[in-house]
């Protein structure tokens, strides 16, 4: 996998490049939990994310990655000692299998209320068969999700004392969504990103220079900027190997600075993002 280093004042956020996620067998492999910072907690797998938030009545999940993987992310659950019926809601960052796949039975299993953007709702419904999708026809559909909320652009999930407000970073997906709140240990609050995929990968006609659909590009540009904007101490992201989130977990030593803390990483993840869609829109000029 290709690494590049995008130098952002003095920090360096690390990032890896090569966007189709070519560790592949890391999708299915179990990651311990953990927490990510006073009531935020990784339950994902290896190199799938899902974030678990618990509030004063209950838990937020964000993301169930792989159909397959369910069973592996309501263990994390309760290995962290909550149950799962105290799910409540669950979010998607998007909706491809490999983030939203495992959505419908953990919904099931847990009685918890799934909600999405506006076009993220339609796409869970349909279980990810989604025309306007950009990697339709290549994106692997999973078991829809019968019954989705909408959450508009900037609105929020509220549940105890967890309020998480949705922003609309359309361009991976069309329903694309970028979740943010605070986390607080003691006095010190941070800002906490869940900012959903930025690459441009597309499978068939697709093309996001469709003069027919000039909104492909100024929404994909405009969800960018929406994300190096964000007030951000910690980032979180899909595919955790896009950031080194995993390793940079490793690195946590007490007493010493926290190296999942960077206010420039959403800046940094965001410059990825455009480096993504300007090479895709160059291929598309050439016809490819
Ligand atoms: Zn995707």
């Amino acid at each position: 996998m290709k690494l590049s280093r995008i130098a952002i004042g003095s920090c360096l956020a690390f990032a890896a490049v090569t966007v189709a996620h070519a560790d592949k067998a890391a999708w299915t492999q179990p990651q311990q939990p953990f927490r990510i910072y006073g009531n935020t907690y990784y339950v994902g797998t290896r190199g799938l994310t899902a974030i678990l938030i618990a509030s004063s009545d209950g838990l937020v999940l964000i993301d169930g990655t792989l159909p397959q993987n369910a069973p592996m992310v309501e263990a994390n659950i309760k290995a962290l000692g909550f149950q799962l019926h105290d799910v409540k809601r669950i979010l998607n960052s998007h909706a491809h299998s490999d983030h939203a796949g495992g959505i419908a039975a953990i919904a099931h299993d847990s009685g918890a209320q799934v909600m999405a953007s506006e076009v993220g709702a339609k796409e869970l419904r349909l279980g990810g068969h989604y025309p306007d999708d950009p990697q339709y026809g290549d994106a692997p559909t999973y078991p829809p999700v019968s019954s989705v909320g909408v959450v508009a652009d900037n609105g929020v999930v509220r549940l105890g004392d967890v309020t998480v407000t949705a922003h609309y970073t359309p361009g991976h997906t069309p329903g694309s969504t970028t979740w943010t709140w605070q986390s607080c240990e003691g006095k010190r609050c941070l800002d906490m990103v869940y900012a959903d995929s930025i690459s441009a990968l597309t499978a068939g006609n697709f093309r996001y220079s469709d003069a027919a659909h000039p909104e492909r590009v100024s929404n994909y540009r405009r969800g960018l900027a929406v994300i190096a904007g964000l007030p951000c101490e910690i980032l979180m992201v899909p595919h955790p190997d896009q950031i080194d989130f995993l390793e940079r977990v490793a690195r946590r030593k007490p007493g010493t600075p926290d190296p999942l803390v960077d206010p420039a990483a959403c800046r940094a993840y965001a410059q990825l993002g455009t480096r993504s869609l300007d090479e895709r829109l160059a291929k598309e000029r050439v016809g490819q």
